[in-house]
């Protein structure tokens, strides 16, 4: 099989992974069986999808780029065996990657990190479609993924993820790793959809919500960034001091507010 040999591009995100030890310890960390229905997010050259179709009997990917998919389709001895979907994942429906089994998928990749953010949110809301998992992003974000209550890197994007995943750091991985290097560290990522929500939210999306506008500024007290969605009463009645910071509060504290405020429809 011939080498794809256009340039990378930037718009893409395109950073082609050609460390054998990083591709080998993030295909360990999954721990394949065939029967497993995989979905690679953009496969680029091949870095994690050939390794994958040295294991999985069928292949699902996804991606946007017109030369990487011609390329891909050019290789007559995947037939069958790779499906592609010429698709941008931000637009992409989970469901339609099932079977008539409804078999849970995995999801793998090493993301364009200009829009893994979307790109999780986007997954998330479709969760329950999903078995786990697996992604390389920038260090930052994945450290904002793992972060617990009370250090810098506690937001948002933490409380959501850890809403509806199991999370764990897999490893770091440096700039050298890719073709072309990034201009920052990497990291590895498992995430792991909870089978039952550890704390639930009666109404999701006021809970996503409230915990944007918790964290909308920072510094300023949840009595301030909550005001008119939560009363002096129901902080008490959480036994929340309503002067602590976004930062300060768990996941099921978020919970807990969410469900006792009224939702707005
Ligand atoms: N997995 C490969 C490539 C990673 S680079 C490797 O590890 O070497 C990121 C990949 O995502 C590229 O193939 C890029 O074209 C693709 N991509 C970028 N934006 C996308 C989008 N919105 N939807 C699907 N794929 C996308």
């Amino acid at each position: 099989m011939e080498a794809y040999a256009q340039r990378t591009k930037k718009r893409f995100g395109q950073h082609f992974l050609h460390d054998r030890g990083v591709i080998t310890r993030m295909l360990d960390s999954l721990a394949l069986q065939k029967t497993d229905r995989v979905v690679e997010i953009g496969p680029g050259s091949g870095a994690l999808t050939l390794p994958l179709l040295q294991i999985l009997p069928e292949l699902h990917v996804v991606e946007i780029d017109r030369d990487v998919i011609a390329w891909w389709r050019s290789q007559t001895t995947l037939a069958g065996r790779l499906h592609i979907h010429a698709y941008d994942a931000l637009k992409l429906d989970l469901s339609t990657l099932q079977d008539e089994t409804h078999q849970a998928l995995r999801i793998v990749g090493n993301l364009p990190y200009n829009i893994s953010t979307p790109i999780l949110f986007h997954l998330l809301s479709q969760a329950e479609t999903i078995r786990d998992m697996l992604f390389m992003l920038q260090k930052e974000v994945v450290d904002r993924i793992i972060a617990e209550p009370d250090t810098k890197d506690y937001g948002r994007l933490s409380v959501m993820i850890q809403y509806y995943c199991d999370t764990n750091h897999v490893m770091d991985v440096g700039p050298g790793a890719f073709n072309p290097p990034p201009k920052v560290d990497s990291a590895v990522v498992y995430l792991r959809p909870w089978q039952k929500l550890p704390h639930a939210a009666d109404h999701p999306e006021h809970f996503a919500q409230l915990v944007a506008k918790a964290f909308s500024q920072r510094r300023k007290t949840l009595r301030n960034t909550l005001k008119g969605m939560i009363q002096e009463t129901q902080f008490k009645q959480l036994g929340i001091d309503p002067s602590r910071r976004a930062e300060t509060l768990s996941v099921a504290d978020f919970v807990n507010l969410a469900n006792l405020s009224p939702t707005s429809n």
